[in-house]
């Protein structure tokens, strides 16, 4: 169960509510997030949810069975959207492309990709500066002060940053500069850097734990939504499975699957999700195709030369393929639906 409160709600009103609710055998979590008031309640008895909606201080209740309730659609009907400023929202009603780099290298780097990204009217641009590898010999980054640099190029042109943080004490330092926090795969269940990230008056890119249920996957963002943060971007990045001639298997089932069960947006991440340049376009499609409301790509003018992920990097020309044809399906797609 799920009772909205409202903002008003009095400290006495809300220990009547409490006191009604532990009468009735839930357990409640009180959820106060930039925007709203909740209590999270669970349990399972039967309950007449007008004797609680009736309360002082109650806004709704709902009754949401899904183990996770507050990215649950059961009680969000309408989807959240996500206003970035300056006219970038995420959201359901439009695709959105977010790309850039595995990595920022170089000042040079991020001019050259922030003019390609502004050409392409692409208002969105990844690029990691705390890089989690998987040997500790491989680049790490550049820090704040690429992020600095990668910011400030953003800015200038109108194109907002997303980057990913590992751990709690890069949050402070990054926040000047990042649009979207974006949370890594390995990550995905570091719950102390998720609650903290809860705490955070910016966006978060939630990326899929590579061995996560779908389940765990949306009880990360609940983790991130019941500290106080309702801005929560789902990305599936692909998973580990027994195949090995790519680098993951990107799970396109999980895509209508979140949509249907979370009122969150989805973005799909077809550049780590099958780690081949040549394949990364029509898993890009695919995912548009299945409903995603976003993909986050690769792209690095030589990827040959890139100091991460370049196996996996479009170079600009295959980008530009890629974004016009991402384009043309999502106007097939409003003509059908008109
Ligand atoms: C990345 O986006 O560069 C990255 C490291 O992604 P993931 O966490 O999905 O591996
Ligand atoms: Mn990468």
């Amino acid at each position: 169960m799920l009772i909205q409160l409202f903002e008003s709600c009095s400290p006495q009103q809300l220990d009547s509510i409490v006191k009604r609710v532990r009468e009735l055998g839930y357990k409640p979590t009180f959820v106060k997030t930039f925007s709203n008031r909740y209590l999270v309640c669970i349990g399972t008895a039967e309950v007449d949810i007008r004797t609680i909606g009736t309360l002082p201080g109650v806004k709704d209740v709902h009754v949401v069975e899904d183990p996770n309730k507050l990215v649950s659609r059961q009680w969000r009907v309408t989807p959240t959207s996500i206003d970035l400023g300056d006219g970038v929202t995420i959201s359901r009603s439009q695709f959105t492309i977010a790309a850039g780099p595995c990595s920022i290298e170089s000042e040079e780097q991020v001019v050259k990709t922030v003019s390609f990204l502004k050409e392409q009217n692409v208002s969105i641009m990844r690029g990691g500066v705390f890089k989690p590898r998987s040997s500790p010999y491989a680049f790490r980054g550049l820090g704040i002060e690429g992020l600095e640099l990668f910011a400030r190029h953003c800015r200038a042109n109108g194109i907002k940053v997303v980057s990913e943080v590992m751990q709690v004490s890069q949050i402070e330092p990054m926040y000047p500069y990042v649009d979207i926090f974006q949370v890594g795969t390995r990550n995905a269940q570091n719950f102390n850097l998720l609650d903290e990230l809860g705490k955070v008056n910016k966006p978060v890119l939630l990326k899929r734990g590579m061995s996560q249920t779908l389940t765990d996957f949306l009880a990360s963002a609940e983790y991130i939504f019941s500290s106080g943060n309702e801005r929560i971007i789902l990305c599936e990045r692909g998973i580990r499975a027994f195949e090995k001639e790519y680098r993951n298997t990107l799970d396109l089932n999980a895509i209508p699957y979140l949509k249907d069960k979370s009122h969150l947006p989805v973005f799909c991440d077809p550049s780590h999700g099958i780690g081949i340049r040549e394949y990364v376009e029509p898993m890009a499609l695919a995912a548009q195709m299945a409903g995603a409301d976003g993909v986050l790509l690769e792209i690095h003018e030589t990827p040959e030369k890139a100091v991460s992920d370049g196996q996996q990097t479009l170079n600009f020309e295959e980008a530009q393929q890629v974004f016009r044809k991402l384009r043309m399906l999502e106007n097939m797609n409003i003509d059908m639906m008109g």
